[in-house]
């Protein structure tokens, strides 16, 4: 057992530190530069080449044709029609992905982005299946 003189110069020291904990949710949290997060979509970037779907190893992504496909180009006269640029929506089931960036790193056209976004609890299990585009 400690001597109350030892406890005592004890909590003394204790009084004058610095926390060794953060104050979070009553500040804000400190996050390290690399910290990996929430993933992001560019819909504009991707080209739904379904890499990302492949490596993912929770299957925690699905990249699908979007509903809302933008109008054909115009045709130019004496030139043959240029295709429509498709465009796809991303589902990402955030209580599936472990975060890894493996998709990011795997996304040819970088429409993939991590964030730091770590705030992601919810007491509704659907508002974690998140559906990006337009
Ligand atoms: S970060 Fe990893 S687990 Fe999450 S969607 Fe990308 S590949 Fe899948
Ligand atoms: S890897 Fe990138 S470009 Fe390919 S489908 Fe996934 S998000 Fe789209």
């Amino acid at each position: 057992m400690k001597k109350p003189a030892r406890v005592f110069s004890e909590v003394i020291k204790h009084l004058f530190k610095k926390p060794a904990t953060c104050a979070y949710p009553f500040e804000p949290a400190r996050i390290m530069p690399h910290f990996r997060g929430r993933i992001a979509f560019e819909q504009d970037k991707c080209i739904g080449c379904q890499m990302c779907v492949r490596v993912c190893p929770s299957k925690a992504i699905e990249i699908v044709l979007s509903k809302d496909q933008p109008p054909a180009p115009a045709p130019v006269e004496g030139q043959p029609a240029a295709p429509a640029k498709k465009l796809f929506d991303c589902i990402m089931k955030l209580d599936h992905c472990v975060f890894c960036a493996q998709c990011v790193e795997t996304c040819p056209k970088k429409a993939l982005i991590m964030t730091q976004d770590f705030e992601l609890a919810h007491v509704d299990r659907k508002e974690l299946r998140r559906h990006y585009g337009k």
